[in-house]
């Protein structure tokens, strides 16, 4: 997670970016704002030395001009002024130049800004000296009187100062940059750090998931979003893990169901081929394989079962529960006399409508009528019956059946869970029922429990919520 596309590098170096973005701009207003006013406090500074000269030259301009006088008086003016400078005459000839050796005295002074003065203008630019090598800044005005121009004077200053100032600036500018870059650069590969450190172990503990290491748990130790991320993603290892450790127990569980009925059949069948069998003694085999088959179909039919209720999401319709469970008493009246037992509902007069999927409540019902006929021995009886309890309709399937042993009421509802497991595969159950009764009640949004004692019956109950209609 080192490389350029890492989020690490990619924060720190947008930090870096903006503040060096910041820090440039900044810098680039600051000197320039700080250049002109140094240029513009050298050029007002010269201004004003040649305006106080321009009255005092007039008279020394007016008629024969003394050269002499007036280069001893620019020397004194250049010497207050820092600067270099010239007078010249109506047409822009030396009369006076601060410079004694070398300089221009008599000769014309061919600049732009002497000639704007010449035409009455004060005038500025920055040019180059060739003597100095280096930048000056000239300024040039005018001497007039009564309104026309007799002169100018011309005064040129050396710029070193101005720079050196502005190198000063310019390296304590450069200097705060590498500043803020070094401390928002350390800051920023911190803070990075701080906010990618918890996603790269994210990443590793994703990472090892996918290899199979299913038990992954991260240390939370923020509750900004990062840490809810890794408060989801432990909650989420934990569900998972729950999920695989049930689907292991019950590929297990299915196996070692499959197998008994299996093994019989494979018994079965090597002692028909293997033995010579009376006609009697064959029929009474092969009706154990029958039944064994029966047994292992109706398995298999009620694993199939299981998971579509597991997958599918079903449309419900309002179901008037007093008609439903009505119809099923009837049409289950035959199979229990046949069996020696009385078979009745208690129905409330009033409708009890629950939003279900009628074909699922059939099987709950089924389910439990089932096992009310499986488990009460002749001469009992098995009463349905329907009541409110708050919001919810509560049904309770009774009967006087052989009941459950207390220790066994908490794992009833768990898949292949019988309570006596050679009684019970002598009735052909597949342990599957009330699996199959819980997860069809839990999907409507309601809840299964059973009452039992053991010799005395046993009463199972299903609460499903009241449609809205009839809250
Ligand atoms: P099975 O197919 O074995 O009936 P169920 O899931 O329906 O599977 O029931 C699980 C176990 O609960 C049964 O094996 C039985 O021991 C016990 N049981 C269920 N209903 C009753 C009942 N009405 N009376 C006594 N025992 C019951």
């Amino acid at each position: 997670m080192s490389g350029i596309y890492s989020l690490r590098f990619r924060l720190a170096a947008t930090f870096l970016a903006i503040i060096l973005a910041v820090m440039i701009i900044i810098s680039f207003f600051l000197y320039t704002t700080l250049e002109h006013y140094h240029i513009n406090n050298l050029r007002e500074s010269l201004k004003r030395t040649g305006f106080l000269a321009s009255d005092f030259l007039v008279g020394h301009l007016r008629g024969q001009v003394n050269s002499v006088r007036l280069s001893t008086l620019a020397e004194n003016m250049s010497r207050q002024a820092g600067a270099r400078v010239i007078f010249t005459d109506q047409q822009g000839v030396v009369v006076g130049d601060s410079m004694r050796v070398g300089g221009l005295l008599n000769q014309a002074l061919e600049q732009e800004n002497v000639y704007d003065a010449l035409e009455g203008e004060v005038s500025s630019s920055v040019g180059y000296s060739e003597r100095l090598e280096q930048n000056v800044l000239q300024v040039a005005i005018p001497v007039e009187e009564d309104d026309s121009v007799i002169g100018a004077i011309f005064l040129s200053a050396s710029m070193e100062d101005v720079y050196n100032t502005l190198g000063d600036i310019r390296s304590f500018l450069l200097l705060a940059t590498l500043l803020a870059v070094a401390v928002v650069g350390g800051g920023s590969v911190l803070l990075a750090r701080r906010i990618t450190g918890p996603v790269e172990e994210l990443t590793a503990a994703a990472r090892k998931m996918a290899e199979g290491k299913l038990d992954q748990h991260i240390e939370v130790s923020s509750s900004d979003e990062i840490g809810r991320l890794a408060d989801q993603f432990n909650l989420m290892t934990k569900r998972l893990n729950y999920y695989t450790s049930n689907l292991k127990k019950f590929a297990a569980d299915v196996a070692h169901e499959v197998r008994t009925p299996l093994t019989t059949m494979s018994l079965l069948t090597k002692s028909l081929k293997e033995h010579e069998m009376e006609p009697e003694q064959q029929k009474e085999f092969v009706e154990d394989l029958d039944s064994e088959l029966d047994r292992l179909i109706a398995m298999v039919n009620d694993l199939l079962e299981l998971s579509r209720l597991e997958k599918e999401d079903v449309e419900r319709e309002e179901v008037v529960l007093n008609r439903l469970i009505r119809s099923m008493v009837e049409e289950n009246q035959y199979r229990f006399a046949r069996a020696g037992l009385e078979l009745h509902c208690e129905l409330p007069e009033r409708e009890y409508k629950v939003m279900a999927v009628p074909m699922q409540l059939r099987q709950v019902v089924g389910n439990l009528l089932d096992n009310a006929l499986n488990y009460t021995p002749p001469g009992g009886a098995v009463s349905v019956s329907l009541y409110r309890e708050e919001n919810e309709a509560v049904t309770r399937v009774a009967d006087t059946g052989c009941g459950i042993p207390e220790e066994d009421l908490s794992y009833i509802f768990e898949r292949f869970f019988r309570v006596d497991r050679a009684r019970t595969r002598e009735g052909g159950g597949t342990g599957l029922g009330l699996a199959i009764v819980s997860e069809i009640v839990a999907q409507h949004g309601g809840r299964v429990w059973v009452e039992s004692k053991e010799g005395a019956g046993s009463s199972f109950y299903f609460a499903l919520p009241y449609s809205e209609e009839q809250i």
